[in-house]
């Protein structure tokens, strides 16, 4: 039996504005996609938290038994500079800025992510699509919904028509706008525009001759448009209706919007049963942005070169700030806010090592099953992740007091605690045991090193269960020692 068939998992479904039950498409399968990043500059800290959150849901899922697909792709081409239909590509702009060929520009950036991610201690989603690589899905799109009467042509380009989709569909139900709303607040259209209303969106645009990404087309050199690639990508890998689609708060219109319109009009049936928005993080109060400058990077976090933070933190640590919020929710980078996850990171990992040695006794002080009972109610509770951790340190509290003498655990109950402990906190929220990546490694490293001398000594003397004793012990702590012919090296998990 899977851990899935004794949950009930709640999810807030930002199509319905409720908490619904998950009921997978196909029993025992979860299909999600998420939109990744646009590749033309290094990920702030704010993207790292949208897949944040969708890594600890893909997590939880995993852990629940579920045979999860994942898609995440990597928007390569057709991200307009403004997000709509007009300006330049925002990977053509970054390479004609640096004269690097785009697809520089996207290994580059794409090298980035991925090393970032990995700092983060993210799961590889299952497939990586990119635009790019889907040209010729999305061309196939656009001859559907053409033949379907929901676009036009114009002078090479083709547009979605919104008004024509909504005399029989509902435009605007994801983030509740009503279509005659959305024309009474926007310009009339002049002469230049080739839209037939401002709200249709581009599933084709033309290249201009200087436009340097560019594909042929049966409407000529061209490049598809932004919401398009997503649609083409999930429908190829997952089906024409999925069960979980997610992404920024801020891609619900227009990006989220215009996908649901386009797979409509192409399938004629709803493309997503779950609808996920995971929210904003912000700094001084502010959307982190890479427009605007409010944003700090990862690289930044770490190193402690920036004039934001006053020292270095390291990724776990970051991680376990933005768990400590749930993920509808705006959270709001900090000195002060990281200063205190620190504190509470260490504290976890110090009562993960106290419960690794803790003496047992005859009876429980503790009611484990209820204990672990609350932390998967938390996790149901679409995605809990705050109260989960409140629940952690209701389990930290205790651990300390049996340390102390002042209760007691038997056997059976810490071997209990230990496994769910180490799920919740290692597989599920997905924290690592880390130390610092400044100043204080190299203290680390000096310590290492002595316990290495002494080791090496113990060996010397026939001393082997010490020589033992600080291996296996290091290694406990996440640090590997590793003997070779030019001696001992050690390594940190
Ligand atoms: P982009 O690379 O601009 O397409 O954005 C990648 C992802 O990061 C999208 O899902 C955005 O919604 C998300 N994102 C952008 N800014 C923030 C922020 N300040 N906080 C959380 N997520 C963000
Ligand atoms: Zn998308």
């Amino acid at each position: 039996m899977q851990l899935y068939q004794s949950q009930s998992l709640k999810i807030y479904n930002s199509l319905s504005g409720k908490k619904e039950i998950f009921e997978p498409l196909n029993k025992g399968h979860v299909g999600m996609y998420v939109c990744g990043p646009t590749v033309y500059s290094n990920v702030h800290l704010g993207n790292c938290r949208t897949f944040m959150s969708f890594d600890m849901i893909f997590r939880y899922f995993k852990h629940l038994g579920y045979k999860v697909r994942y898609v995440r792709n990597i928007t390569d081409a057709g991200h307009l500079v403004d997000d709509a239909d007009d300006g330049e590509d925002k990977i053509a702009k970054k390479a004609r800025l640096e004269k690097l060929e785009p697809m520089e520009v996207v290994q580059r950036y794409t090298v980035d992510f991925h090393n970032i991610l990995e700092k983060f201690n993210f799961l590889p989603p299952s497939i990586e699509p990119t635009a790019t690589g889907h040209i010729i899905e999305q061309m196939e799109i656009i001859k559907e919904i053409l033949q379907k009467g929901y676009a036009y042509e114009v002078n090479g380009s083709v547009y979605f028509d919104v008004a024509k989709f909504n005399e029989t569909n509902e435009y605007g139900k994801l983030s509740g706008r009503k279509l005659k709303d959305m024309i009474a607040n926007t310009r009339e259209l002049t002469a230049q525009d080739e839209k037939k209303s401002p709200q249709d969106f581009a599933l084709w645009k033309k290249a201009e001759p200087q436009h340097i990404m560019r594909w042929p087309s049966p409407w000529g050199d061209g490049f598809p448009g932004w919401h398009l690639e997503c649609t083409a990508m999930s429908t190829k890998y997952l089906g024409e209706t999925f069960d979980i689609h997610g992404g920024g708060m801020d891609l619900k219109f227009p990006h989220h919007e215009c996908e649901i319109a386009q797979a409509e009009a192409c399938n004629g049936r709803s493309p997503v049963k779950y609808w996920m928005h995971a929210n904003m993080l912000t700094m001084n109060g502010k959307k982190m942005a890479k427009s605007t400058g409010n944003n700090i990077l990862p690289g930044e976090i770490f190193s402690g070169e920036n004039t934001v933070l006053s020292k270095a933190f390291a990724p776990s640590v970051v991680r376990f700030f933005m768990m400590q919020a749930h993920y509808t929710s705006i959270l709001d980078l900090s000195n002060e806010a990281l200063l205190a996850s620190e504190k509470g990171y260490h504290r976890l990992m110090e009562a993960l090592e106290v419960l690794a040695h803790l003496e047992t006794g005859a009876q429980s002080h503790f009611d484990v099953e209820t204990w672990k009972k609350l932390g998967y109610d938390a996790m149901n509770d679409d995605f809990n992740t705050p109260i989960l951790i409140a629940n952690l340190f209701d389990a930290v509290k205790r651990i300390n007091l049996i340390k102390e003498g002042k209760e007691s655990i038997t056997p059976g109950d810490k071997e209990l605690l230990q496994q769910a402990m180490n799920a919740f906190v290692f597989e599920v929220l997905g924290l690592e045991r880390q130390s610092l990546g400044n100043g204080n490694s190299d203290k680390l490293s000096g310590v290492v090193e002595l316990l290495i001398q002494f080791r090496m000594e113990a060996r010397a003397n026939k001393d082997f269960a010490t020589s033992d004793r600080i291996r296996d012990e290091l290694a406990a702590l996440g640090i590997q020692l590793k003997d070779g012919k030019e001696g001992t090296t050690f390594s940190v998990s």
